[in-house]
């Protein structure tokens, strides 16, 4: 007899239901953005606890975030109410994590072992370069840091790792210095983020009765953005999916290989295009309905993202006759009337009845968020920043304002402390105790308590000498202030403080980002008269209540919204050098120009009604405009889904709009035409400004303005 299909297969599609009943055997799911597979995922799980085929512990589910695997528990529950045991659900090194506990002492640690955060490890590396005599300032700890993060997210052990990639830091003593490093974290009992993982397959490996174990648990294997996924991580999946033959093993990945965004962690795309060499006869199930998106937006997404070579090739369509809202470009005159403008239309679609909960804005850079935070403030309009603090918040804003805040308010302690010895300055802890007895005996505060310090004899001959200096930069920064403008000074005192130095030499990821977040810092000091001034309004805009509004716009960059979605996307900043960043354009050329195509192919696919680009025509750069190219992405969209506008400031009032009607060709730039308004008006508008001077773009001429009057202006092509 026929029974009904559970009500969880009901609202899929044949593919959907095809891949959620295919439990048995490997599965890959390849598929465009909003095709539904996290849902598929989600629901699978659904299947396989309800037709019993396995309890929840004995199912794994990788997801990419911890709050990814939350949201997919509460789906889950709503699916099966009456649930038991939970899946093992988590991030790589979440689940990791668990398992190591379970096991420490097979890989020398104890259960209760630390997790090591970036700081902790950093300073075990320089005991390290100490103890071997090797020269911080020429080697880095930071730089080996970075360098260690790569090797293990290769999956290599110390002596996995080749002679060609330890021979150059410190000369050929990197492997020794991996090896030492190891032997600390051991005997502290710790492991670092990289180890979570690596230390995990170590495990797998030399404990084959262990790794049987698992073998036995896990009985069906998930994994959601597979395509971002690093070598380490896959060596990982596939010993734990080595307990049946390859082709009956119960994994099932999903991902896209146009959302790979990771490519600078060291994720690896061809993962995906190994799985079905890894798992032969794996079942390759592709999705091509789009749920989440107009179809505007879609044709937005998948115009652009075709520019891309070596793409898999996936087809995306959806069932919506109409088009939906047109994307917009705006084009504004500088960041803070991009922020201005968008604060605006949120505040229209608010007043219409929408909730901020649907609206987002993802950045490129973390600095763009700032002129973002301030202007909600101003307004009074909630927001949330996810995947990381707020802009004031940040480590290295907090930092520099200590700083600042010492040359204007010489007592300000809090500050003293929080510097003293940032950047390292050889001024540990024992040394800020004399200083704070000081400081409390004088009942002076402890600038002043140093400075009288320094002329005795109780100090250390080094921390004496270092702490004299350090009080004669504030004296001068401080008069300093009196004749050159205060951003200037702002830049100088972290420049010569070493502070900027200890960034640039940081190789860590993230520090080009908080270099960029201090540039942002000092530039938007010029907003104000004086550093008092400037000091003030800080302490007024982070003294806002940060409790969790309920309804709240949020604000994230575009890595962080990797499957999300919000029915309103602002993307701002769509310039040359911010998006595609000229970062990756450097480092990696054509494979970084690609990658960020697929993140600006993330943004738009985040969107589910509308989708607002906008580009600044200046940014404001030591004090000097500087115009900026529009991104060539906004060149790649299709003309009649894009609807091209700007705000008017810049052009004196002349209202453009309308759709382009040609293209910039990349091939032959001399054949391209330009004769509408709009973005590539932008373009005619600053070759003009600069005096209808040619117009380059990566350094190549490509036309002049020639202004026409009236309502469009033409590219003139340059002479080859
Ligand atoms: P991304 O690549 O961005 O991670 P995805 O492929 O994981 O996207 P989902 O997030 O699972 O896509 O789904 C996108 C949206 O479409 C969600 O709101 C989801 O609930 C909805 N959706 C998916 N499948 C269906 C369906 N069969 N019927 C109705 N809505 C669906
Ligand atoms: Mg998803």
């Amino acid at each position: 007899f026929n029974r009904r299909a559970p009500d969880y297969l009901a609202g899929l599609n044949p593919e959907q239901r095809e891949a959620v009943e295919t439990t048995e055997g490997p599965l890959l799911v390849l598929a465009g953005a909003g095709t539904g597979k996290t849902r598929v995922l989600t629901t699978r799980i659904a299947h396989i606890l309800s037709q019993r085929l396995a309890w929840g512990s004995q199912i794994l589910a990788v997801t990419f975030t911890n709050k990814a695997a939350n949201e997919m528990k509460k789906r889950i529950h709503e699916l099966v109410p009456s649930l038991d045991g939970l899946p093992w659900m988590g991030t790589f090194h979440s689940i990791s994590a668990r398992i190591l506990r379970h096991h420490a002492e097979l890989v020398d640690l104890k259960p209760s072992f630390t997790i090591l955060d970036t700081d902790d490890q950093i300073r075990l590396i320089k005991q390290l370069l100490e103890a071997d005599n090797i020269d911080e300032k020429r080697w880095p700890a930071r730089q080996f840091a970075g360098i260690l993060d790569a090797w293990k997210n290769r999956g290599w052990l110390p002596k996995d790792v080749p002679s060609s990639e330890s021979a150059y830091f410190a000369n050929g003593r990197g492997g020794k210095l991996y090896a030492d490093y190891q032997a600390r974290l051991k005997a502290l009992n710790a492991a670092d983020f990289g180890d979570l993982l690596l230390e995990c397959i170590r495990l797998f490996r030399e404990n084959p009765e262990v790794l049987a174990e698992y073998h036995r648990k896990f009985k069906y294997m998930l994994v959601d953005e597979y395509q971002d996924s690093n070598t380490a991580q896959y060596l990982w999946l596939r010993l734990l999916a080595q307990g049946k033959p390859a082709p009956e093993a119960n994994i099932c990945v999903v991902g896209d290989d146009d959302q790979s965004i990771y490519g600078w962690r060291g994720a690896e795309v061809d993962n995906i295009l190994r799985f079905e060499t890894d798992f032969p006869g794996a079942r390759v199930i592709k999705l091509e309905r789009n749920y989440r998106s107009t179809a505007n937006i879609l044709k937005a997404a998948s115009t652009l993202i075709a520019f891309n070579e070596g793409r898999l090739g996936k087809t995306l369509h959806t069932d919506t006759a109409e088009g939906g809202e047109m994307v917009t470009v705006t084009s504004v005159w500088d960041s803070e009337e991009e922020a201005r403008h968008v604060g605006e239309e949120i505040e229209q679609y608010q007043r219409a009845g929408e909730s901020l909960n649907s609206m987002a804005i993802l950045v490129r850079a973390s600095f763009q968020m700032r002129e973002f935070e301030e202007r909600f403030i101003t307004l009074g309009l909630n927001y949330r920043v996810i995947g990381g603090p707020r802009f004031y918040e940040r480590r290295e804003i907090r930092d520099a304002l200590a700083y600042l805040r010492l040359v204007a308010q010489p007592a300000d302690d809090l500050a003293f402390e929080r510097i003293v010895n940032v950047p390292k300055r050889g001024i540990g802890d024992s040394t800020v105790k004399v200083l704070l007895e000081t400081a409390r005996h004088q009942n002076v505060p402890l600038l002043a308590a140093t400075r009288m310090l320094v002329e005795t004899e109780e100090l250390k001959p080094k921390q004496r000498t270092t702490l004299r200096e350090l009080v004669m930069q504030f004296d001068a920064w401080a008069a300093r202030l009196e004749a050159v403008p205060h951003y200037e000074v702002a830049e100088q005192i972290l420049d010569e403080s070493g502070y900027t130095g200890m960034w640039q030499a940081d190789k860590a990821p993230d520090s080009p980002g908080r270099l960029e977040n201090l540039k942002e810092l000092v530039r938007s000091m010029e907003e104000f008269e004086t550093l008092g001034g400037f000091l003030e309004h800080i302490s007024l805009v982070m003294d806002r209540d940060s409790g969790e509004a309920e309804d709240a716009v949020s604000i994230m960059t575009l890595h962080s919204a990797k499957g999300l979605e919000f029915d309103t996307v602002f993307l701002p900043g769509w310039e040359e050098g911010l998006f595609p960043h000229q970062r990756s354009l450097d480092e990696s050329g054509r494979a970084g120009l690609e990658e960020e195509r697929r993140l600006a192919y993330v943004g738009i696919t985040r969107g589910r009604r509308r989708v607002r680009l906008s580009m600044a025509q200046n940014r404001r750069i030591h004090g000097l405009w500087q115009s900026a190219i529009p991104s060539r992405f906004l060149d790649e969209l299709p003309p009649d889904v894009v609807e091209v506008s700007d705000t008017g400031s810049s052009y004196g009032g002349y209202g453009y709009g309308g759709g382009a009607t040609s293209r910039f060709n990349k091939a032959d730039p001399f054949e391209s035409v330009y004769e509408t308004p709009g973005w590539q008006r932008a373009r005619a508008n600053q070759a003009s400004r600069r005096g209808g001077g040619p117009l380059t773009i990566e350094g190549e001429l490509v036309a002049r303005s020639v202004d026409l009057g009236g309502q469009s202006s033409h590219f003139a092509l340059g002479e080859r």
